[in-house]
């Protein structure tokens, strides 16, 4: 038969209306638009090290040249054995209960298991408490799942830390898990161990999985200690998320892991439902996972940068020293992870739009933020810069942003 002139155009999946990615969204496209028009731009958008002239460590590069020959079978779904185990004795070294290989998950990359692990974990209408900013992936997976996200106020006055009370207040019959993400992204509140000993309280106490999304977990700055919750929490079910993504600066490698601990017998059918859907999209790429035991076991190459001199703590001190400096903006000085959070005050907020800020910047500065609403927040004054770039290009992106800002006042 012929086939018709115009077929009917696809419909996506409905849900899709809800979900929002803008760190790769239409500010990244319009960025993209004008680069292609010869304009030079500063891009502080997306955490990517490899962006920014960062290359993974070389005992991780040889760690998979070594090998790359034996890298073309599938593996387990769950991960090459000795992949696990490595990672399995870094998380009991650090005090996780129950941790083992068999409970060890590794995905192409921590976004591909927090997928996986929401969808072995929801049905229609459950809910998730997230906190609000959060890492957009959670509340879309969600959605996605067929969760509904339930946000608790992570808010700058209370230094982007969580209330216990409030988290509490949000539980219904339908909670299943209390997501947290430590060090956070977009804040780099760094969690103190009462406040996770809080949280594992509520958990316990309501029957939730803690899931724990610690892929900054050795990026911290000015002695903050990052705290893992797992060991705190004893037979609670617990996910704790990795990779080498951020740590070890190798995020095209697609390599995460998600270790599962606390009671086995309170996590019931949690690890087979992860393993089936690990099983059904086969195996995590293979050669990545050969870098995963250099990375755990190997040289610290993430301490220096974070140390006064390093690329990283001199970034951030560029970013506090221009808002101390700023007419216009306040910070919660990030204790850890890769990303400053700015807000705006003063005159220059009133009727103060990020997103159009945002765009403004880009058009008029050459300057690509991410807008703080994209993370899921009420409030509509905050932007997101990352860490990543050198010292000099921070400072010259806060004189721009001054600039716009001081337009701001004016109007
Ligand atoms: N979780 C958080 C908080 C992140 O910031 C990111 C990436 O930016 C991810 C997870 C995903 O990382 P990957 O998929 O590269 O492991």
């Amino acid at each position: 038969p012929a086939l018709p002139m115009s077929p009917p155009s696809l419909k996506t999946r409905d849900r899709l209306s809800e979900v929002r990615y803008e760190i790769r969204g239409e500010l990244a496209r319009r960025a993209r638009e004008l680069e292609a028009r010869g304009r030079k731009q500063i891009k502080l958008n997306i955490g990517n090290p490899g962006a920014f002239g960062f290359r993974a460590p070389e005992h991780l590069q040889r760690a998979i040249a070594d090998q790359i020959a034996r890298t073309d079978p599938y593996t387990h779904q769950q991960g090459l054995p000795a992949a696990r185990e490595a990672v399995a004795r870094f998380y009991k070294e650090r005090g996780t209960p129950n941790a083992s290989p068999e409970r060890v998950f590794i995905g192409n990359g921590v976004s591909e298991l927090i997928d996986l692990s929401l969808r072995a974990l929801l049905n229609p209408g459950d809910e998730v408490l997230l906190p609000s900013p959060d890492y957009p992936l959670w509340s879309a997976a969600t959605i996605l799942n067929d969760g509904r996200p339930v946000y608790y106020s992570c808010l700058p006055e209370n230094g982007f830390l969580s209330d216990p009370e409030q988290i509490e207040s949000l539980v219904s019959s339908r909670t299943r898990a209390i997501v947290l993400i430590n060090p956070n992204n977009p804040t780099g509140a760094v969690y103190p161990r009462e406040l996770l000993q809080q949280i594992v309280a509520i958990a316990a106490k309501h029957g939730l999985l803690i899931m724990a999304d610690e892929i900054y977990d050795s990026i911290t700055y000015d002695g903050a200690q990052f705290q893992p919750i797992a060991p705190l929490a004893g037979e609670v079910p617990c996910l704790s998320f990795g990779g080498l993504s951020k740590v070890h600066r190798a995020c095209g490698w697609r390599v995460g892991w998600a270790v599962l601990s606390g009671d086995p017998l309170a996590s019931g059918d949690y690890h087979h439902a992860m393993d089936l859907l690990g099983a059904l999209r086969l195996c995590a790429n293979v050669p990545g996972q050969f870098a995963i035991d250099a990375a755990l076991h190997g040289e610290d190459t993430i301490t220096p940068l974070c140390e006064p001199g390093g690329r990283l703590y001199e970034a951030r001190r560029a970013v506090v020293e221009a808002v101390a400096a700023s007419r216009h903006l306040t910070l919660v000085q990030p204790a850890g992870a890769l990303y400053a959070f700015p807000g705006v005050t003063g005159p220059a907020a009133r009727d103060f739009d990020d997103h159009k800020f945002a765009l403004e910047l880009l058009e008029t500065e050459d300057v690509l933020v991410v807008p703080g609403s994209s993370f899921n927040v009420p409030y509509r004054n905050h932007f997101r810069v990352t860490l990543l770039p050198q010292p000099e290009d921070v400072r010259e992106v806060f004189t721009r942003i001054e600039r716009v800002l001081d337009r701001h006042a004016e109007r």
